[in-house]
C-alpha cells in the first residue's frame, strides 16, 4: 500500500468524523442559521481568547479575509519571503487587496505584519510567543497564519490563548493536522470578523449548510489535537533515520532533506517503491507526517528513503567524476 507523506492535507475523514458529519444539525449559514457552524466559531473564539471567529473554505481565504478586513488599498503588508502567503497564494495581496508588499523591516506604510506559525517552508519551525508580536504597535496590527498552530501548541505545551493574545487575527486550518476534509477559521475582534465576513461573501465564500464541514472540523478539534505529538514523534523518527541528509532540525511534523542528486529523481524512485514525498526545488525533499500514517509505515518509508538517498549519492558522485 502507498505511504503518502506529501502533505498533512492528504488525510481522509475517519469513520468517527464521518459520523459526526452525519449527525450535524444544519441550517443556512448565509442567514447565520447553521448551529454547527456557530458552535465551531464560538469554540474557536474561546480557544484563542478572541471575541469572534469566522469559518471559511480554506487557509488561503482565511489569510485573505483577515488581512483585507484590516487594511485599505495602498497600505503596506509585511511578509516573510518564505511564507505561504508570499509564495503560494497566487499574489492576492497585490492582485486582490492592492497592498504594497514589504519583506524587510516594517516601513511607515505597513498596517499589517504577517507571521506564520508553524513555519511551513522552514521545516515546521515553531516561533516563540514573543516573535509573533515583534512588529505589533499602535499603527501596526499582526495577522498570524496559524495553519499549523495546533502543531506549535502540541510541540511546546504553550496554550492556544497565549498565541492568540499576541496577535490581532489568526487563521487556523482544520484540513491539515486535524484531519478534516475542508476548512479554516479566522479569529479576531467582533468588528474585524464582521469585515472578514463581508470579504468572504465578496469572494464567493459564503456557504449554506456548511455545518457538515464545521462538524468535521469540530470533531478534529476535540479528538485529533492531542495526538499531534504522535506525528511529531514520527517526524523525529524519520529525522533520526535520515540524519545525513537532514536540512534543518525537526521541531514538529515536517522534515526537509537535502538530496545528494536530483530531488525530482528521488521523488520518482520513492514513488516506484510506494512512498510519496515531494521534491522542493532541485535538491530538497519535503516529508510531512499526519493522522493517516502510523509508526510502522513511517519506519518503512524511512528505509526506502535511506536506500534511495544513499544510492542517489553514489550516482551523483559517479556522474560528476565521469563528467570531468
Ligand atoms: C496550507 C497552508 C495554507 C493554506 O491553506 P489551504 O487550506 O490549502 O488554502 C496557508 N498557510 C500555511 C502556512 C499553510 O501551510
Amino acid at each position: 500500500m502507498t505511504i503518502d507523506l506529501r502533505s498533512d492535507t492528504v488525510t481522509r475523514p475517519t469513520p468517527a468524523m464521518r459520523a459526526a458529519m452525519a449527525r450535524a444539525e444544519l441550517g443556512d449559514d448565509g442567514y447565520r442559521e447553521d448551529p454547527s457552524v456557530r458552535a465551531l466559531e464560538e469554540e474557536m473564539a474561546d480557544l484563542f481568547g478572541h471575541e469572534a471567529a469566522l469559518f471559511v473554505p480554506s487557509g488561503h481565504m482565511a489569510n485573505l479575509v483577515a488581512v483585507a478586513a484590516q487594511t485599505h488599498p495602498g497600505d503596506g503588508l509585511l511578509l516573510d519571503e518564505m511564507s505561504h502567503i508570499f509564495r503560494s497564494e497566487r499574489g492576492w495581496p497585490e492582485r486582490i487587496t492592492r497592498l504594497r508588499l514589504h519583506t524587510e523591516a516594517p516601513a511607515e506604510s505597513v498596517t499589517v505584519a504577517c507571521v506564520e506559525q508553524t513555519q511551513g517552508n522552514q521545516g515546521g519551525r515553531v516561533l516563540p510567543p514573543d516573535a509573533l508580536d515583534r512588529h505589533r504597535g499602535p499603527t501596526v496590527r499582526v495577522h498570524c497564519d496559524g495553519a499549523r498552530v495546533w502543531n506549535a501548541a502540541a510541540a511546546t505545551g504553550i496554550g492556544l490563548a497565549e498565541y492568540g493574545a499576541r496577535v490581532d487575527t489568526l487563521a487556523a486550518c482544520f484540513s491539515k493536522g486535524l484531519g478534516a476534509p475542508v476548512g479554516s477559521a479566522v479569529v479576531g475582534s467582533r468588528e474585524t470578523i464582521a469585515r472578514a465576513r463581508d470579504w468572504r461573501h465578496l469572494l464567493g465564500g459564503r456557504m449554506r449548510q456548511a455545518g457538515v464541514l464545521a462538524a468535521a472540523a469540530h470533531h478534529g478539534l476535540r479528538e485529533h489535537r492531542a495526538r499531534l505529538v504522535d506525528d511529531h514523534a514520527n517526524a523525529a523518527l524519520l529525522a533520526a533515520a535520515l540524519q545525513p541528509w537532514l536540512e534543518v532540525p525537526v521541531e514538529t511534523n515536517i522534515v526537509f532533506l537535502r538530496t545528494p542528486g536530483s530531488a525530482p529523481a528521488v521523488e520518482e524512485r520513492c514513488r516506484e517503491q510506494g512512498v510519496l514525498v515531494r521534491a522542493f526545488g532541485a535538491d530538497q525533499i519535503r516529508i510531512v507526517t499526519h493522522l493517516d500514517v502510523g509508526t510502522a509505515q513511517v519506519t518503512q518509508a524511512a528505509d526506502v528513503l535511506a536506500q534511495v538517498l544513499s544510492s542517489t549519492g553514489e550516482h551523483s558522485r559517479t556522474d560528476s567524476s565521469s563528467s570531468t
